[in-house]
């Protein structure tokens, strides 16, 4: 075989990994990755726009984002007792996790399927990931993850709460048990808060093996890449250290502490989806042999009859994007994730899907 440089220098991991793919959604409804549905109102733009024409571009931004922070804490209720990092998105909070934590032997423990960037960041750093299945419910196996937590001693739990792809939220008393036996920190992430209705962020002021991480994305501002890890200043003071200077950009911080000031219209909108996700999973529960799973997301899960490939290829050449689940995990065999977008946006999906099946 040639020894090219790629495989002499780098690292076996990275030569085993493919680039997280992203779909092609030009001209299409976007019902795949989570996004808020709803536009901006043209006044909203228009003061937006003359707050961003005052941003120094010459000027690198602010590195602790002290404003923006500001705005957090307040628009979000945090606790004052906990500090707050603020990541590229919580994706990159996830992966500063693991930089973190990282080293010989460390694992990353988390139910299966979970969200993949817990994985991802996993492999790339060389620690052992350890899935342990979900029921088929979706339920957390309190049993077997106590088990494999005691047999594996993890560095690091991710539980997503409600969990993506599957969308529901996992036993109370089975977190509590978990965080009880773990040795390292439990990361409970809070992407889908706002569709939610329940926070465990008090049980990062209660105990010091629990940190959480919200986003900006799933409320309206995707585009900004805004995270939040939220932990005990022991934990945050040492993650600042890891947190590359100016990782938020002017623009970013800028626009969130605007978007922020209207705090309300997103929350509202947050209302409409939860409403809309009703509406969606009783038209999709009324499908002959159609399953939908209850979420707390702004999301469904649906187990369909027929080839997902198929339905997925079809829904596209209709006009609709969704995910396509089978294959990604034994558990979400035949099974479609479709965010919840504007009631339009859902009906053209559900005219569609009834005509494919
Ligand atoms: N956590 C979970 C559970 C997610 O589903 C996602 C996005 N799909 C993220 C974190 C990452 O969100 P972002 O990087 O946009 O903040």
């Amino acid at each position: 075989m040639t020894d090219t440089p790629t495989r002499r220098w780098l690292r076996p991991a990275v030569l085993a990994r493919e680039a997280y793919a992203v779909a092609d959604a030009r001209g299409l409804i976007k019902l795949d990755a989570m996004e808020n549905p709803y536009p901006w109102p043209q006044a909203l733009r228009e003061a937006w726009s003359e707050r961003l024409r005052e941003v120094a571009l010459n000027r690198y931004p602010d590195a602790g984002a002290v404003e923006l922070k500001r705005h957090l804490r307040a628009a979000l209720a945090l606790p004052e007792e906990l500090g707050l990092v603020l990541g590229n998105g919580s994706d990159e909070l996830i992966q500063l996790l693991a930089i973190a934590f990282a080293g010989e032997g460390r694992v990353v423990l988390t139910p299966a399927p979970s969200f993949v960037m817990y994985r991802m960041v996993a492999d790339a750093l060389g620690m052992r990931y350890v899935p342990v299945p979900l029921r088929a419910d979706f339920s957390l196996d309190g049993a077997a993850v106590l088990a494999a937590i005691e047999r594996e001693q993890p560095a690091l739990v991710f539980l997503a709460y409600p969990n993506n792809p599957t969308g529901n939220l996992f036993e109370r008393a089975l977190i509590d048990a978990i965080v009880a036996a773990t040795p390292g920190l439990v990361v409970i992430d809070e992407a889908y808060h706002p569709f939610a209705g329940e926070t465990l962020l008090e049980l990062a002021c209660t105990h010091a093996n629990v940190a959480v991480l919200r986003t900006l994305s799933k409320m309206g501002f995707a585009a900004l890449r805004l995270g939040l890890l939220l932990a005990q200043p022991r934990w945050t003071r040492e993650f600042e250290k890891l947190r590359l200077p100016y990782n938020i950009n002017s623009l970013s911080q800028v626009s969130a502490s605007f978007a922020l000031e209207h705090a309300e219209m997103f929350a509202a909108q947050a209302r409409e989806i939860v409403a809309e996700r009703g509406r969606v999973g009783a038209a999709l529960a009324a499908l002959p042999a159609v399953a939908v799973y209850p979420s707390a997301a702004n999301f469904l899960v649906l187990r369909l009859p027929a080839s997902v490939r198929d339905v997925a290829a079809g829904l596209r050449r209709r006009g609709v994007l969704v995910k396509d689940l089978h294959g990604a995990d034994a558990l979400t065999a035949h099974c479609l994730r479709v965010s919840i977008g504007t009631p339009a946006e859902n009906d053209a999906f559900l005219a569609a899907l009834r005509e494919l099946l």
